[in-house]
């Protein structure tokens, strides 16, 4: 086989200056471009000089399945002309703004793993993980039960200490460092998923999609409650879920003791069991004995306080308000995405500084009091229903970047007017 010859010219890119050293045009800067720094390298004598990138504070825009389903759909040359001619032209403008903004350095559109699990159940799985490599900057968010952890340990110190909850910066919860510069080409490694993970993903969402159509039927049915009473029972409802998790495995547990036949399920704990220890660690943390960290820990899940923690607080706001809609008589269930998306916005939009999800969830945002946790995280939300508005906000971060900014990118990339990669899939 013949190995591709790559030759230095290919490497290191123009526009060519003056080098120091030969004092020939042929002084170029170097196309792989370090977090947080670059080289400028001779193309004829090899002289190199390095040179320090300051860190980036990038914008965090979170974009749901469907932004980068349809963005996909808009420049993937497999696209039927009929499907093309229903798409909205909004998504082809987006990829378009979006791109340029992921390539001048201004923002980063994080990969999680609710991406990961819609594209693995999608016919067009490859297409849609470019698409969001594409777009994350090498940043992804951690999963959703490691996230979870990390804000209960946070949450039991707070209080216990009396104080305000303290949110972790999106790099203490994400892979990648959304503050870098980075070569401008990427490399990706493309794994497939095991056939029975795909398997477990798509039956989880089932069942999930059929339990909250009977919890909705029975809102449907209260008309004399208000939000707060849903609240509490949601805040109350975390509690019991990792309860009930708890319990069944102590059950497993005697099963198995007096006979029974270990299985996969009972050797790996499951996410209600590592929420429960993670409680209990963060208690002994403090100074309590094993045995008191778990009455404490018993005690704090019979309790409204968990909703100091941000994904049960928000996730408790966003199920009152399908509540309140339900008894105020909406007929139409949720969508069979709901509790997914609840729970990927629970998780991610306090380290986020936009989202853009879709109108249902955005609405509901939207209403009083779940107003509130926008403002608290200062998080901008947009969907469909506001798309030019959506638009307008990323024009804004473009026109309101700083020359400096825009300059050292023309340095280190050699440009300032990057082209959208409109053509990734041919
Ligand atoms: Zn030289």
């Amino acid at each position: 086989m013949k190995r591709p010859s790559l030759k230095i010219e290919d490497l290191v890119q123009e526009p060519y200056t003056s080098c120091p050293n030969c004092s020939r045009v042929a002084f170029g800067v170097h196309v792989w471009v370090g977090d947080h720094v670059y080289t400028k390298t001779c193309i004829k004598c090899g002289h190199e000089q390095r040179h320090n990138l300051p860190p980036i504070k990038k914008r965090v825009i979170y974009l749901d399945q469907n932004a980068i389903s349809e963005m996909m759909k808009s420049i993937h040359s497999d696209t039927s002309e009929r499907t093309r001619k229903r798409l909205d032209p909004f998504w082809l403008q987006l990829f378009n703004k979006l791109d340029r903004l992921q390539k001048l350095r201004l923002i980063v559109c994080p990969k999680s793993t609710y991406h990961t699990h819609e594209s693995v159940v999608d016919d067009r799985s490859a297409a849609l993980e470019r698409m969001i490599d594409q777009l994350s900057g090498d940043v992804s968010f951690f999963d959703s039960v490691t996230i979870r952890r990390f804000q209960l340990h946070e949450g039991v110190h707070a209080l216990l200490e009396g104080r305000q909850f303290n949110l972790q910066t999106i790099d203490s919860v994400s892979h990648g460092d959304q503050s870098k510069w980075g070569p401008s080409m990427m490399i990706r490694i493309v794994g497939t998923m095991p056939a029975d993970l795909v398997a477990d993903i798509i039956s989880s969402r089932d069942e999930v999609a059929d339990g909250i159509s009977e919890v909705f039927k029975r809102w449907q049915c209260e008309k004399d409650q208000k939000f707060e009473d849903w609240y509490r029972e949601e805040t109350l409802g975390f509690g019991r879920g990792i309860a009930t998790a708890v319990e069944q495995r102590l059950k497993r547990h005697l099963e198995i003791q007096s006979g029974g036949e270990w299985t996969l399920d009972d050797i790996l704990p499951s996410s209600g069991q590592e929420m429960f220890s993670t409680i209990v660690e963060a208690h002994k943390y403090t100074g309590y004995s094993l045995t008191d960290a778990i009455t404490k820990t018993w005690e704090l899940l019979g309790t409204t306080k968990v909703d100091i923690v941000p994904f049960v607080w928000i996730g408790s706001m966003l199920w009152a308000a399908v509540a309140r809609k339900a008894a105020a008589g909406q007929k139409r269930l949720p969508s069979r995405g709901m509790a997914s998306d609840i729970r990927m916005v629970s998780d991610l939009l306090p380290y986020c500084d936009t989202m853009f999800v879709d109108n249902e969830v955005s609405a509901l945002l939207k209403e009083s009091p779940l107003d509130r946790i926008s403002e608290t995280f200062n998080t901008e939300v947009f969907s469909l229903n506001n798309q030019e508005e959506f638009i307008r906000y990323l024009d804004e971060i473009e026109s309101s970047a700083s020359e400096e900014h825009l300059v050292l990118v023309e340095e280190v990339y050699g440009t300032r007017e990057p082209k959208p990669y409109r053509s990734m899939y041919e």
